[in-house]
């Protein structure tokens, strides 16, 4: 990569950031798209706040074409741009920036990209069906309003933290058909297992090896999906398990580089390289 006064300079925001494998990932598909593109990390800090601010109008500044936002600005950041897509907006949180002119408009490419990938991995469509998220944060907040969208039958929430979840449900119940309810996240689970076509862990359990999932994967039905959006192993406790019990099964890196894609199509309005993508994340993983 060669970087002149043409190229166009993308990047992320985030506190850390030295762990993003993001660089990587847009960087080698600029390059097999020869795009004069860079992507580089910022390390906005979480405090003080006005560092989010000044970081946001640096983009206008220091003219960007765009940036990624991550831990901990996705929701603070907000307030300070010009335009937020509607679903972003629903989500309460933006992971990408686009910068149209000086215009600063953001969007969440986590639930879409969630959903893409696990259809295209899986072949699992959500329309109609039972599913069980467990978790109750940012990415579960995500996944569900873009699943909602696609009307499933219903949709169980199950948090370590009951009231996260019922606070989940009851903000998004009254706007959608679909059934819904909070539980806690323990081992009562089953009865909700049974009738799930997908259950997918939103929590952070089982990153880098922490913990165990306390979820009866024994209960749900042949042909159910178990999803993990956890990357870092690559292949968590809770799917291999599944996967010895012949259960389909759905990677959280793959749900890492479909974001990627989609806002790097949103970058450049250009089809993104997903395998050059997903090759250069694993490999970028590899080195962690
Ligand atoms: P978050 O907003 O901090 O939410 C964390 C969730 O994990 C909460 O539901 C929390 O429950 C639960 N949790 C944490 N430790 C727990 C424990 N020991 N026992 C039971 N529940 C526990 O985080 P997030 O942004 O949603 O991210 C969650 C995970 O998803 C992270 O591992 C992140 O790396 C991963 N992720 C992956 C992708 C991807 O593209 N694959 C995208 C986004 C996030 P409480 O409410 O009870 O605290």
């Amino acid at each position: 990569m060669e970087i002149s006064g043409k190229t166009k300079l993308v990047g992320i925001f985030g506190d850390p950031v030295d762990h993003t494998i993001s660089p990587a990932m847009q960087n080698a598909a600029f390059e097999a798209l020869f795009l004069d593109m860079a992507y580089i990390p910022f390390h906005v800090r979480k405090s003080p706040a006005y560092d989010l601010k000044a970081a946001i109008a640096s983009i206008r500044a220091l003219n960007l074409r765009g940036v990624n936002i991550t831990i901990p600005h996705k929701e603070k950041v907000l307030k300070y741009l010009d335009e937020v897509d509607p679903d972003a907006r629903a989500i309460g949180a933006v992971n990408t920036i686009v910068n149209r002119n000086g215009k600063l408009v953001g969007y969440n490419t986590d639930g879409p990209g969630y959903l893409l990938s696990l259809k295209e991995d899986t072949g699992f469509t959500v329309r109609g069906k039972r599913i069980v998220i467990l978790g109750a944060g940012g990415a579960a907040r995500a996944i569900l309003r873009s699943a909602l969208e696609k009307k499933p039958a219903s949709i169980v929430v199950a948090n370590r933290t009951l009231k996260r979840a019922e606070d989940l449900v009851s903000e998004f119940e009254s706007t959608f058909t679909a059934e819904m309810q909070a539980v806690r996240l323990d081992g009562s689970l089953a009865p909700f297992a049974k009738k799930a076509s997908l259950v997918v862990n939103t929590t952070s359990i089982g990153m880098k090896g922490s913990g165990t999932l306390d979820f009866p994967l024994e209960a749900l039905p042949k042909g159910a999906v178990v999803s993990d959006i956890v990357y870092v192993p690559l292949e968590t406790e809770f799917l291999s398990a599944a996967k010895a019990r012949g259960l389909r099964v759905h990677y959280g890196l793959s749900m890492l580089v479909r974001q990627g894609a989609l806002t790097f199509e949103l970058w450049t309005g250009k089809k993104a390289p997903i395998e050059v993508m997903q090759r250069a994340a694993l490999a970028a993983l590899s080195l962690k």
